[in-house]
């Protein structure tokens, strides 16, 4: 079975650390560790709509602000394929069957879906599109036949909820979808990156997040602005490091070779937390070190975006191909689809001579 990946964004702002921790870093790593056979990568606008139905241009907006991050992250249009999800309709038709296959209790249970809702005040009125998105998710990964689903750990039930509909298609109807498997960073720390104001998850829609399009200060600012250990209120106090936002960064961003270089007191990031733990390390200067590290990280992506940036044209023209050739895939799928449902009525001759030696006989 070839070896297939399918993972994507939501175009509800520019790409974020937490993204780029959780999902986009290890995509262009497998991207081009070339022991896949096909990489898709998409631009989610339609499942951005399902809460985004009144601010249609903010994703109109951010979907060339998703590609560019893309693009500047080093994901390669020769390598992966880049497609906005609103261009591929069989990806409706696809969810508008699955859909008979989840029950709504099975939505409601699902963790992910629960606590988006609260986090979107839809307690009361939940519209149906977004409730169901889970659905049009195992869509998009089955279109693409996608064996490996590189995302954050916030996407589990999804998968799972994608793995139930492709075993209860195929016990119905025949082996036609493929199961595909989740893949998590092995760094725990970018499992779930929290937002600047220690809250659990940067999002987008939590307005916590560092971009990787900040410019060099927008960045410093937030490293400096970081919610740490609110007990630690005096250099001298002891302080702690588990859940505090700015170690988190460090566990998912920092390497040993970089304490040589910038703060070299410490041989490593051990060190660095046992000293805040036993009391007599500053905020500041961590906070100085975490700076420096982001800067690294973030300098080339930077500036890999303003080379895209001068040539806006060239980066939908990429979308344009992608979507295209990625309808051919969604499409052949739809067609085993609808042929394993056995409602491919025209080209299904043995039904028409059945049903005409009905009438005949
Ligand atoms: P929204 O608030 O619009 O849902 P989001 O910030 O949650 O935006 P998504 O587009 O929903 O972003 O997520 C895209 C991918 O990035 C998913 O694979 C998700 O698991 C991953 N991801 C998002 N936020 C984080 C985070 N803070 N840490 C790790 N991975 C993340
Ligand atoms: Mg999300």
């Amino acid at each position: 079975m070839p070896k297939v990946i399918l993972t994507g964004d939501r175009p509800t702002g520019r790409l974020h650390v937490g993204h780029y921790a959780g999902s986009l870093k290890e995509r262009v790593k497998l991207q081009n560790s070339g022991i896949y056979d096909k990489i898709f990568i998409m631009i989610a606008d339609a499942q951005a709509l399902t809460d985004n139905a009144e601010q249609p241009e903010k994703v109109r907006q951010n979907i060339i602000e998703v590609a560019l991050d893309y693009l500047s992250c080093g994901l390669s249009p020769d390598l992966s394929t880049l497609l906005i999800q609103s261009q591929i309709p069989e990806l409706c038709e696809l969810s508008f069957y699955y859909m008979n296959l989840v029950t709504v209790s099975r939505l409601q249970r699902n963790p992910t879906v629960k606590s988006e809702i609260q986090m979107r005040n839809f307690e009361a009125s939940i519209p149906v599109g977004f409730f169901t998105y889970p659905i049009s998710q195992a869509a998009d990964i089955t279109a693409f036949k996608a064996t490996t689903v590189p995302v954050g750990e916030d996407q589990l039930p999804m998968i799972e909820q994608t793995r139930e509909i492709v075993r209860k298609f195929n016990t119905i109807y025949g082996d036609v979808l493929v199961e595909p498997d989740v893949l998590l960073p092995d760094n725990k720390a970018c499992l779930r990156l929290p937002g600047i104001d220690g809250k659990a998850k940067m999002s987008k829609s939590l307005n916590n997040c560092i971009y990787l399009s900040d410019t060099e200060e927008e960045v410093r600012k937030k490293v400096m602005s970081m919610f740490t250990d609110p007990n630690h209120l005096q250099v001298s106090d002891p302080g702690q490091v588990e859940g505090n936002p700015v170690f988190i960064y460090l566990d998912a961003f920092c390497k040993e070779e970089m304490f040589a270089e910038y703060l070299p007191e410490y041989a490593n990031l051990e060190e660095l937390k046992a000293h805040y733990t036993r009391g007599g390390l500053g905020d500041v200067k961590v906070k100085k070190f975490l700076n420096k590290v982001l800067q690294e990280e973030l300098a080339p992506i930077r500036s890999k975006r303003k080379e895209w940036e001068k040539d806006i044209p060239a980066v939908y023209e990429i979308l344009r191909k992608g979507s295209m050739a990625a309808r051919e895939v969604a499409a052949q799928t739809l067609d085993d689809v609808k042929k394993a449902m056995k409602i491919n009525y025209f080209d299904d001759q043995a039904l028409i001579t059945e049903q005409s030696e009905k009438y005949h006989s």
